[in-house]
């Protein structure tokens, strides 16, 4: 369906757990936070009844997110009935793929589409002084294992962090020179821990690509659901793409929601505007009255983020990245 402003909404980000095996510095806080409980969880039988009521308003890709979907059991047995829902014909995962070697064989076969794999250095101090806990090994053993599928599209993550991993552009960028493999740099978001943190710009990063290994040209095919922009790169095989919502913002394009792990829908990933679709469940709404309330709160999605605004606007998220699911 479109919004108020027209535009075509087709795409959710859900976030199927807000606990995770890693710390990343600029997503979760050190110490011990509360998770919810698992009755707080949307149920695997709740997220396949909003995503066919989704799927009646115009929803035809689906994105699992978390915290980290994979310490959730049996997420082929989401996939896969997602996959079986009509219209629906895009089913995703982001991961920092520590578990991603030994799930990715029954995920593929239950219909994955697509796996985002988040690594934002190769070097193993960097890794664990970013993720304050992970072994990269795990995750590189999982991009290689995602990579043996041909159907799979894969795609790499990286947040690069002043003074932690910002002089670590190229050898990302050297991961797609033989691979058929596609490298996402995100621009660090001023959510939650983020706003702790300083990112580094699109315009940075291309400068350090460019001096070093050519211009990047501007590659029309879309590769994912999203509106991040490709470049290619002449001798690379993989293509470079900048998510930038802070220097390049892209909210007139915006084609997303996000539904959290507690079952609150969310239309823009900057406010805590939505509605709680799991109390919804509970009070025994019919499938068309949650229609009606989701194509509402669609309908009045906000125009745009404000990442230069104050940052402690009161409606303004107060979550942590970990609970929205980025
Ligand atoms: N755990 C999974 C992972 O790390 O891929 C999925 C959830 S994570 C919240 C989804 C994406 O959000 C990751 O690529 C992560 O790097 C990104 N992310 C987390 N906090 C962020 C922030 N403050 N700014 C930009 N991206 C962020
Ligand atoms: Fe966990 Fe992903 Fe957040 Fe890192 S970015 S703490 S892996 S949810």
């Amino acid at each position: 369906m479109v919004d108020i402003y027209e535009r075509e909404i087709d795409y959710i980000r859900i976030s199927i757990t807000d606990r995770c095996n890693l710390r990343c510095v600029y997503c979760m806080p050190e110490e011990k936070i509360e998770c919810l409980s698992d009755n707080e969880v949307l149920s695997y039988e709740e997220i396949i009844y909003l995503c066919e009521v989704f799927s009646k308003l115009g929803i035809s890709k689906v994105k699992i997110t978390g915290g980290e979907p994979l310490v959730r059991n049996d997420l082929s047995y989401l996939v896969k009935n997602i996959k079986e829902i009509d219209n629906i014909n895009n089913v995703t995962l982001t991961t920092n793929g520590i578990l991603l070697e030994e799930q990715i064989d029954s995920l593929v076969r239950s219909g994955l589409d697509a796996v985002n794999i988040s690594i934002d250095t190769l070097d193993e101090f960097t890794y664990k002084n970013i993720t304050r806990i992970g072994d990269i090994k795990k995750v590189i053993r999982g991009i290689d294992k995602a990579l043996e599928y041909e159907n799979l599209l894969v795609k790499l993550n990286c947040v690069m962090i002043n003074e932690i991993n910002d002089k670590q552009i190229l050898e990302l960028v050297e991961m797609i020179r033989n691979k058929d493999l596609s490298i996402r740099f995100i621009e660090l978001m001023p959510i939650g821990v983020g706003k702790q943190r300083k990112g580094v710009s699109e315009n940075e990063i291309r400068k350090v690509i460019e001096k070093k290994f050519g211009k990047l040209n501007q590659f029309n095919e879309s590769l994912g659901n999203g509106p991040s922009c490709y470049y290619s790169l002449d001798k690379f095989k993989g293509k470079i793409g900048f998510i930038s919502a802070v220097s390049h913002k892209f909210c007139d394009k915006c084609n997303r929601i996000r539904l959290t792990s507690s079952g609150f829908l969310k239309t823009c990933l900057q406010y805590d505007k939505g509605i709680d679709l799991k109390k919804l469940i509970s009070e025994g709404k019919s499938q068309e009255e949650l229609i009606e309330s989701i194509k509402n709160a669609i309908y009045n999605k906000p125009i745009e983020n404000k990442f230069f605004e104050i940052y402690s606007h009161e409606n303004f998220e107060q979550h942590i990245m970990s609970e929205i699911g980025g």
